[in-house]
């Protein structure tokens, strides 16, 4: 980016090659190649970056509870089950939500899985 590179020595820190001389440190950025001058209208370059693509439910703190019809559905088949034990249910709920943030939705063969799972084995 052009316009954050110090104006007086181009952004390499160093003046004085230009006239002949000794290089010296720039006095302007100090070394450091930087703009450092804070005029008034100086807006922030980090807050410029476009928002627009969003993962989808990126609510890591939010409550641990599916959001869609069927993860609702099968969350109440996990906690009803008669085979999982109370630390299964809760895992499979934690997946249950999981997937539901990575895919947005319960598939169909998610589903299944789980739901093989709150069933007694055949
Ligand atoms: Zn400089």
């Amino acid at each position: 980016m052009e316009g954050e590179l110090c104006r007086m020595c181009g952004g390499d820190g160093r003046v004085g090659n230009a006239l002949g001389g000794s290089s010296a440190t720039c006095p302007s950025c100090h070394g450091s190649g930087r703009r450092a001058e804070t005029s008034p209208g100086f807006h922030d370059v980090t807050k410029t970056k476009p928002s627009h693509h969003r993962p989808p439910a990126a609510v890591p703190a939010g409550p641990k509870v599916p959001m869609t019809a069927e993860g609702v559905q099968l969350a109440r088949e996990v906690s009803a089950s008669a085979v999982l034990a109370e630390d299964a249910k809760t895992r499979l709920i934690a997946e249950i939500v999981n997937h539901e943030s990575t895919h947005g939705r319960c598939t169909r063969t998610f589903v299944k899985k789980v739901r093989k799972q709150t069933r007694p084995a055949q």
